[in-house]
């Protein structure tokens, strides 16, 4: 099938819930993808930061493919090796103590959001004390409950009543995050830098603030890795530029390399909250999954790997700053976004592609999320493109 089969029929069988581009994908390595007419791309998007090893990397292909062939899925009725090992690293690598499995951001979402209301419902028997502050402009996933604790109104439509117990704060407004906290408040919840939001950071006082007050009337504090985690920021986990050690903490995207997977990861007593027979997933913990996310696991904890992220990612910053009309960079390590004097992002994305580079907005920035395994030269080629539409717009 060309572009335009595959186009016609995708759209004849699938719900048109997404404004999708004119490009599909056949096939992929590292940061190139090629499309189904055979046109190669440079990636600096990996499929909204999932493909964190980039597109079809050889030893993650080579341990998916043989856990396929041993074993594909056996259910959260038994254990599996694969699964151990992987929740075995994972939690020592983060410094947590235990993970649930789900498949998705949302998925883990959810399952931070039962495990803060349990947990506070276990201590003070209070079914009022159920509040989960969250940021305005926070994304946190499109279940009806993700959907209420997103602080976007965009959001809160269409599929009423959604669900209640969560208040929105301004990101970085301490006084507001002071003001939102009374007795019915269990728990805050953010991203630390807002990915959808437009890239935007916390600012080190405002985190310091959410642990103090957390600390004081002894709220959860819930943070959202499902973007900033897994060596997006150059550190395993955004929380370590922050010096926090966050009771639970999110991830999905990069985990699996482009598998389907997110897990709820929790510290002390937060570990101990979910029982027998309250949460579930029948897919959480798959093995094939489990093993793709373990050759992830394995390369970030390669020191050298991780310098050479940092430093791929000072260099991909400084040559996004050097663009005509990119007026600021916001952003940590390859989690980046471009402020653009005069120029859409939606308009430079369609001419990029046009271009050969795949790229992603978020609200009005250009923002890259390139695979961690991106190559210089495909960080110059890329910024050539860009660079050459800026130059004429
Ligand atoms: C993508 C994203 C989600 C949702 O993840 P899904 O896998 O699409 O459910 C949640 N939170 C953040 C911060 C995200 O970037």
């Amino acid at each position: 099938m060309n572009t335009n089969e595959v186009i016609e029929k995708y759209n004849s069988a699938v719900i048109s819930s997404y404004g999708r581009l004119n490009l599909a994908l056949e096939s992929g390595s590292g940061a190139a993808g090629t499309d189904a007419d055979g046109r190669q791309y440079i990636d600096f998007g990996s499929g909204i930061g999932t493909n964190s090893l980039g597109y079809a990397d050889e030893e993650w292909a080579d341990a998916v493919s043989a856990q396929a062939h041993k074993m594909q899925h056996i259910s959260n009725y038994y254990y599996n090796a694969t699964a151990a090992e992987f929740a075995a690293k994972l939690t020592a690598m983060t410094g947590t103590d235990k993970l649930f499995f789900g498949n998705s951001g949302a998925e883990a979402n959810e399952c931070a959001i039962k495990i803060a209301r349990k947990r506070s419902f276990d201590k003070y028997g209070d079914q009022n004390r159920t509040t989960i502050i969250t940021l305005v402009n926070s994304f946190h996933g499109r279940t009806v409950t993700t959907l209420s604790a997103t602080g976007q109104d965009v959001f809160h439509n269409y599929f009423f009543p959604f669900t209640p117990g969560f208040k929105y704060v301004e990101a970085n407004n301490i006084q507001a995050l002071r003001d939102a906290i009374d007795g019915t408040v269990c728990a805050i919840m953010f991203e630390f830098i807002q990915g959808e939001g437009g890239v935007v950071p916390l600012d080190k006082e405002f985190v310091d603030e959410i642990f103090a007050l957390a600390a004081e009337h002894d709220l959860a504090t819930i943070s959202d890795e499902v973007q900033t985690g897994v060596g997006r920021t150059g550190k395993l986990l955004a929380a370590e530029h922050f010096g926090v050690k966050p009771d639970v903490v999110t991830l999905a995207k990069g985990l699996g390399g482009g598998l389907p997977i997110g897990v709820c990861l929790t510290r002390g007593e937060y570990a101990d909250v979910l029982t027998p027979g309250t949460h579930g997933s029948t897919f959480g913990g798959n093995p094939v999954v489990c093993a793709g996310g373990i050759v992830v696991l394995n390369r970030l904890s390669d020191e050298k790997f991780m310098a050479e992220v940092a430093e791929k990612a000072a260099y991909f910053r400084k040559s996004l700053e050097a663009l005509p009309k990119v007026k600021s960079v916001s952003g940590i390590g390859l989690m980046l976004g471009a402020e653009l004097d005069g120029v859409s992002a939606g308009d430079l994305l369609k001419a990029a592609l046009e271009n050969g580079l795949l790229v992603l907005t978020a609200k009005t920035k250009l923002r890259c999320l390139p695979p961690l395994t991106i190559t210089y030269e495909q960080i110059d080629a890329g910024m050539a493109i860009l660079r050459g539409i800026l130059e004429k717009a």
